[in-house]
């Protein structure tokens, strides 16, 4: 269409069907919630059903989550899947902590929730040690399930910060990261 050719009602109809108007920061959410980057980092058993998103079945490259990266200076998103061993907690967390903000925690399958199977003195639940933003139960949890915990973290993403951690800790009073509890020292 030409410019002056519409007027009145039909110019309003007009930019209401072709103009979209947002705010930077909306359009940074939704941004940042179709173009996440997870740590590839695998802990136990769950990691090979981890591995299923990226298949041509679950295809997570439809949502933008594909681009696994090697290094947490690269990534905003950890996907613990597996057992936390005593030992390895303080490590998960130095990763964690590498992590550039804004990032996120998924907490896969029941072990790294809740010690699931494992249930003994040398596992530990992610929580004991680092901020979880969604958990996914299931032992493995299957790739929906996973792919389902992954939605749910773009839609925390981008409408509803208040589903993550740090809304809980502003709760008690604070923003900062909880200290990592002893044996898990980053
Ligand atoms: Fe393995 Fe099940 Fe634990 Fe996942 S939840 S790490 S599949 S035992």
């Amino acid at each position: 269409l030409l410019r002056g050719e519409l007027e009145g009602e039909e110019l309003e109809q007009h930019v209401r069907d072709s103009v979209i108007t947002t705010t930077l920061d909306k359009a940074t959410k939704w941004a940042q919630g179709n173009s996440i980057f997870p740590l590839t980092f695998g802990l136990a058993c769950c990691s090979i059903e981890m591995m299923s998103l990226v298949g041509a079945r679950m295809d997570i490259s439809r949502f933008g989550g594909e681009a696994m990266r090697g290094t947490p200076r690269q990534s905003d998103l950890i996907i613990l899947a597996g057992r936390v061993s005593m030992k390895m907690a303080p490590v998960v967390r130095r990763v964690y902590d590498q992590m550039l903000e804004p990032k996120y925690a998924i907490a896969m399958g029941a072990c790294s929730s809740s010690m699931g199977v494992f249930n003994n003195y040398a596992i530990v639940p992610a929580d004991k040690f680092m901020p979880v933003d969604v958990h996914i139960p299931g032992c493995p949890p299957r790739p929906e399930a996973v792919m389902y915990g992954i939605l749910k973290l773009r839609k925390m993403i981008q409408d509803d910060p208040t589903m993550g951690w740090r809304d809980r800790y502003k709760a008690h009073g604070t923003e900062e990261l909880p200290p990592a509890e002893d044996g898990a020292r980053a």
